[in-house]
């Protein structure tokens, strides 16, 4: 089962400035680089598959 199941409305990717970005944080378990996109809070480490949250508040 995946667990990063993207969807795609079938627009243009140049249509709208997307104002997503990746946020860089390191898992507290095991020090991996897991990137949190700015609409997100949370997410899963690629390496231990642990959930990692976003430290700074917005
Ligand atoms: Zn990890």
């Amino acid at each position: 089962m995946s667990v990063n199941s993207q969807k795609f409305n079938g627009k243009p990717a140049c249509a709208e400035k997307p104002v997503a970005f990746p946020a860089e944080m390191t898992c507290p378990h095991c020090g991996a680089l897991v990137e949190i996109w700015n609409d997100e809070y949370e997410a899963s480490c690629p390496l231990c598959r642990k959930t990692v949250y976003r430290e700074e508040s917005w």
